[in-house]
């Protein structure tokens, strides 16, 4: 997948690495195949017999594949398995693709629907939570199923009821809805649908009146780069604006493949935004998380959100303490560019929407005195008229 980038910034564009060789198991694919997303969804590695042949599967991991499997399928693209660690099952790659014994425990403050996205669903596929937005499921796909998903129960369930006529439903109380501005397009991940299928919506969206904003919720960007052609984004480019967020949770996620995945994105005159989730052994430490910001910024990707990780049941081995997310805020504000700066939000359970966490800046108030601190801790009066 090439990428004609301008002279002066291919300096930029080489200082991030291509994901490492193939392994084994597709050393014969040819570069054709290898390159089609198509390709790449249609292989994706689902049987501990082929990540056998992929990383080294540990005792561990082969036991929490058999009793997860049920509950939420493995499905992991050849891409993204390309980068992960052969032999270190801490890779934060790994981590966040293949079955870990930490997802049977289920504890029992853990919750099914831990959003309460189902709650506020005035027609199925569509949570109408704030004002003035949506969130608009557009498929039930994902290109690789994240082992800390919040929805996992529904993304791995292909016996989903009629999707056709629920995108029409869907759009049928868009249009009903004049206050309604802003939609999120997400699922699933709504980029596992073909290009028609992504025109269409876009279109029949666009055609509604009183709709302002369109945003795509995609992880494609890093599970599957390939997916971003130029056909797809010749697409986005008819119908904005059009906003792109992703998920990039760590630094070895931006190879050069996603950052041409994203150069095309952002050519396209979209503006590209990270979600990133807080995970605990992948990106929970405040070094990292500044280093992934300015992969992020150096891909033009801008640091939107950082997640709290749910209550979400099967996935407790990846929450941190809320401390950690203040200490990263921490870390970050002050020390490294405000573009680099995200809001660390928690996702309140029983949909109450995101909340953001900030480390204390105010020391004291008391009429029209205002005692803050700074990052380096120095402490500022700020008077009132
Ligand atoms: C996250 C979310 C949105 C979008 O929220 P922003 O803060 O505008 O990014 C909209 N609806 C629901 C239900 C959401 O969870
Ligand atoms: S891409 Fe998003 S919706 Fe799909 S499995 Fe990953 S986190 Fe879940």
């Amino acid at each position: 997948m090439s990428y004609k980038i301008p002279k002066m910034t291919r300096k930029i564009r080489d200082s991030f690495p291509y994901a490492p060789a193939r392994p084994g198991l597709w050393k014969k694919i040819s570069d054709k195949k290898w390159n089609d997303w198509k390709w790449q969804l249609a292989h994706c590695v689902r049987s501990l017999e082929d990540l056998e042949r992929v990383v080294s599967v540990t005792a561990a991991e082969r036991d929490a594949f058999h009793r997860s499997n049920e509950l939420f399928k493995m499905a992991i693209t050849p891409y993204y398995a390309s980068l992960m660690d052969k032999a270190d099952p801490e890779c934060p790659v790994r981590r966040q693709s293949v079955p870990h014994e930490g997802e049977l425990h289920i504890l029992p403050t853990d919750l099914e629907d831990p959003l309460a996205e189902e709650r506020d669903m005035p027609v199925p596929g569509l949570t109408h939570r704030y004002p003035d937005r949506v969130l608009f499921y557009t498929s039930h796909v994902c290109a690789m199923f994240c082992r800390h998903c919040t929805r996992k129960r529904k993304v791995a369930d292909s016996g989903s009821y009629a999707v056709d006529k629920q995108l029409e439903d869907g759009l049928r109380y868009i249009a009903a809805h004049k206050e309604v501005r802003d939609i999120v397009i997400s699922g699933g991940d709504p980029l596992c649908s073909s290009d028609d299928r992504v025109e269409y919506i876009l279109a029949r969206l666009r055609a509604i009146k009183h709709i302002e904003i369109l945003r795509i919720g995609s992880r494609v960007p890093v599970t599957m780069p390939q997916r971003i052609t130029d056909r797809l984004v010749k697409i986005f480019r008819k119908y904005h604006p059009v906003y792109f967020n992703t998920h990039f949770n760590h630094p070895k996620e931006c190879t050069r493949e996603a950052f041409d995945a994203c150069a095309r994105i952002t050519d396209a005159g979209c503006s590209l935004n990270n979600q990133m989730v807080l995970l605990k052994g992948v990106n929970d430490d405040p070094a990292l998380v500044k280093e992934l910001n300015h992969r992020l910024l150096l891909m033009r990707v801008r640091p939107y959100y950082i997640f709290q990780c749910d209550m979400a049941q099967g996935i407790s081995h990846f929450r941190t303490p809320v401390e950690k997310g203040l200490e990263i805020m921490e870390a970050l504000r002050g020390w490294t560019s405000g573009l680099a700066i995200p809001y660390y939000v928690i996702d309140s359970p029983g949909g109450g929407g995101k909340i953001p966490v900030l480390p204390n800046y105010v020391v004291s108030h008391e009429g029209k005195k205002w005692v803050l601190r700074n990052f380096r801790k120095q402490e500022f009066t700020y008077l009132e008229p």
